[in-house]
């Protein structure tokens, strides 16, 4: 057996990691040009206030439309973003867009509005962070009560110190931050204790599983439980069905985002959206998803 391991060489070798790899040589030009190409957008999913109905914010998702490679999830290309530093010009770009959106959203009266943005660690570490997001909200007249900076834990840990005072130095100028993906990685209860989280954001396996698992549904559970008793904001990611609309309700949980409500969706389709929404009736948002 080790000898045909041997003799074959490429028994320990993951054809999947090759592919990436190749992959990502390909794709890294076309990622550099990507912002000055026009190629990348923003979509817009809301979060919703479970007890009330009403939007309380969206949460931007960047999309890329390659010339060459076509539509691409950020799943493919964030990590490549990230290995090669091409997250922090996209990273900003994307923070000025979706400050720049809000901003006239805002002006159009939607002014209790909130706009939630990814960023990754690479950015967060980075010793202009802090200065870049004062100067997006300068230039563009967004309070930072109204930014909410989603981070997730991983690659946070080898620099708990850093992170936390950079995370702390932002949430002192009033900017919400939010653990996104909690429960997915080994050290959120470390980061709870440890950064200015004022939100969590409970996994989408977490909620999707919960109806049909009962390990899921403690899970979540004790989330948000969890999150009350540190006197956070829970949200529920990734909702499909009412049922798990009910479940997070009966638990107390504040808000909800996922496909119930709508898909990320283009500014104007958004905007259409909430036009449509009535908040005056909260019946568990029938019509809402049927309107969907
Ligand atoms: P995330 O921040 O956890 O965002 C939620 C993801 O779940 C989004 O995928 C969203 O479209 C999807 N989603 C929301 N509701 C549902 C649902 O009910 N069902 C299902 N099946 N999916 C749902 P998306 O847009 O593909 O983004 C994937 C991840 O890429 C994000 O996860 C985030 O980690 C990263 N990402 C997206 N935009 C940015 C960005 O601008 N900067 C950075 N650094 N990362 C980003
Ligand atoms: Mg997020
Ligand atoms: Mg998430
Ligand atoms: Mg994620």
């Amino acid at each position: 057996r080790s000898k045909e391991v041997s003799r074959g060489g490429y028994e320990f070798f993951d054809h999947s990691i090759l592919e990436n790899l190749l992959r990502t040589r390909e794709l890294e030009p076309a990622l550099r040009q990507a912002i000055t190409r026009n190629e990348l957008h923003l979509m817009y999913q809301p979060q919703v206030c479970i007890s009330g109905g009403e939007v309380v914010g969206v949460e931007a998702l960047i999309r890329w439309e390659s010339r060459e490679k076509g539509a691409l999830s950020p799943n493919e290309f964030i990590p490549l973003a990230e290995s090669t530093g091409l997250i922090v010009p996209i990273g900003e770009w994307v923070l000025r867009e979706a400050c720049t959106q809000l901003r006239e959203w805002h002006d159009e009266g939607w002014t209790e509005l909130k706009m939630a943005v990814n960023v990754s660690v690479v950015q967060l570490k980075r010793e202009s962070f802090i200065e870049t997001v004062t100067t997006i909200l300068n230039e563009t007249g967004v309070s930072p009560r109204s930014l909410v900076l989603e981070v997730t834990e991983s690659g946070i840990m080898d620099n708990v110190e850093r992170a936390t005072q950079i995370l702390g130095a932002l949430s002192s100028m009033g900017i919400g931050i939010a653990l996104d993906d909690f429960g997915t990685g080994f050290a959120s209860l470390t980061l709870l204790k440890e950064f200015p989280v004022e939100q969590i954001k409970i996994d989408r396996s977490f909620v999707s599983n919960m109806e049909t698992d009962v390990e899921s549904a403690t899970i979540v559970s004790a989330t948000i439980m969890l999150g009350h008793k540190l006197g956070l904001r829970v949200i529920g990611e990734g909702v499909e069905t009412t049922r798990q609309l009910e479940f997070l309700r009966n638990e107390d949980c504040e808000e909800a985002q996922g496909y119930l409500f709508s898909k990320p969706m283009c500014s104007d389709d958004l905007v259409e959206w909430m036009q449509g929404c009535d908040t005056n009736k909260p019946a568990y948002f029938p019509e809402v998803v049927a309107s969907q």
